[in-house]
């Protein structure tokens, strides 16, 4: 089966085109600054050769539809593309932020669902409107394909309600639905299925605790495999310290800014999301610039990575705290994936808990599933690529087959 993926953004269009039988990618495309003067398109093609055929175009793409319209064009190029006609691609699986507490797995899509996921536009202002835009997009350009959506909240939807409430006005949640929901749901389910492999037993047999790295991060408490605690709450920016996100903050902060500084709500979301986390703390956002800096002495830079390790190490050891017995940690994305002191000190001084690294393992750096913790650890440690696009293409694929 072929399957399209999509992640629209408010200017921008991921796309992955993908058979589901070798789960080999077929098209991995980007479309960017839609609705600037000038637009860019990037589309790289694996064809039936070893060569990969990469176009770039520059020119003015005024919305998501003409965006969508060139990609295709370039899919299906008669020279360059891989596939012939449109109505080779079976179906469409869109990546949706917020699914609220409607959605608690991937869905296909009716009016009825795009009606829902239009009322969880006030949870995500951003994102929700954009990922709409694509659905509609596609849905005009693939009448008779199937679309699915995939929710990143949809996984989080098995916390329990201690763990999901805040300790706020009760009416705040039946009314507008104020609590914790939980995001990169798609990223965990994948890395905890894949660690469950490696380990060689069922999901639903084991306890874990995946830890999501990459610009934006959280983790989440994995109980015989499903999701029952996790960072990041009502928004992405609760939990852990980010690029340029602040994580855990006393809710405070808000009312003292206002008070003492004259700023405005509006002023203190956008510090709090875009000028924090580890820029606002040594003006680094790339954990890669952070290490050169500590390299050549920078006191505020080390001071960035212990906040952020720190506070990784706390939300691991209270995951442990939920869960009780814990099989394995799993460490994913950009620096999860690349970063061993990040990892190294993430999980430092849990050896009384099971938890033993090989340092020596854990120095490699693998787009292979590798583990790094001893033989002897009791909890079993490694770093596993996520894959956001092939786990949408393999649900999509399961909604639509079932
Ligand atoms: P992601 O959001 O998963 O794409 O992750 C992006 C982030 O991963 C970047 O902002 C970097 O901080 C981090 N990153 C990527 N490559 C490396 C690397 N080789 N070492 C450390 N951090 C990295």
């Amino acid at each position: 089966m072929k399957v399209l993926v999509i992640n629209s953004g408010s200017s921008s269009i991921k796309y992955q085109l993908l058979d589901t039988e070798t789960e080999a990618v077929m098209v991995n495309g980007l479309v960017e600054r839609i609705g600037e003067e000038v637009g860019d398109l990037k589309n790289k093609a694996y064809p039936d050769t070893d060569d990969e055929a990469v176009t770039k175009l520059h020119q003015s793409i005024p919305d998501h539809t003409t965006g969508m319209r060139l990609a295709i064009d370039l899919i299906c190029d008669p020279e360059k593309g891989v596939l012939k006609d449109k109505s080779e691609i079976d179906a469409i699986g869109h990546r949706v932020v917020h699914g609220g507490e409607a959605f608690n797995q991937p869905t296909l899509i009716n009016d009825e669902v795009i009606a829902a996921i239009e009322a969880c536009v006030p949870l995500a202002p951003l994102h929700n409107p954009a990922n709409l835009d694509g659905i509609r997009v596609a849905m005009e350009l693939f009448p008779e394909a199937p679309q699915v959506a995939v929710f990143d909240t949809a996984f989080h939807q098995t916390i329990p309600a201690h763990a999901y409430m805040y300790a706020l006005p009760y009416e705040l949640y039946e009314k507008d639905r104020v609590r914790r929901y939980g995001f990169h749901g798609t990223s965990h389910k994948f890395v905890a299925g894949e660690l469950a492999a490696q380990i060689g037993k069922p999901a639903d047999e084991l306890n874990m605790i995946t830890v999501h790295l990459g610009n934006g991060g959280s983790i989440t408490a994995v109980e015989k495999g499903k999701s029952v605690d996790t960072t990041m709450g009502l928004t992405p920016l609760e939990g852990l310290v980010m690029g340029t996100r602040s994580g855990d903050v006393d809710p405070a902060v808000h009312a003292f800014l206002a008070r003492n500084k004259g700023m405005s709500i509006e002023e203190i979301d956008t510090m709090l999301n875009k000028e924090s986390g580890l820029k606002g703390l040594c003006g680094l956002n790339d954990m890669r610039d952070i290490h050169a800096a500590i390299e050549k002495g920078d006191e505020r830079a080390e001071i960035a990575l212990g906040v952020q390790t720190y506070r990784n190490r706390k939300y691991i050891g209270a995951y442990m705290a939920v869960l009780g017995n814990v099989d394995g940690i799993v460490f994913t994305a950009g620096i999860g994936e690349n970063d061993d002191i990040v990892r190294y000190e993430s999980v430092k001084g849990l050896e009384c808990f099971g938890v033993k690294i090989d340092e020596a393992a854990n120095a490699n750096r693998a787009k292979e599933p590798m583990k790094i913790s001893t033989d002897d650890s009791t909890v079993a440690v490694w770093v596993i690529p996520t894959n956001e696009e092939l786990a949408i293409a393999r649900e999509t694929k399961e909604v639509i087959t079932k």
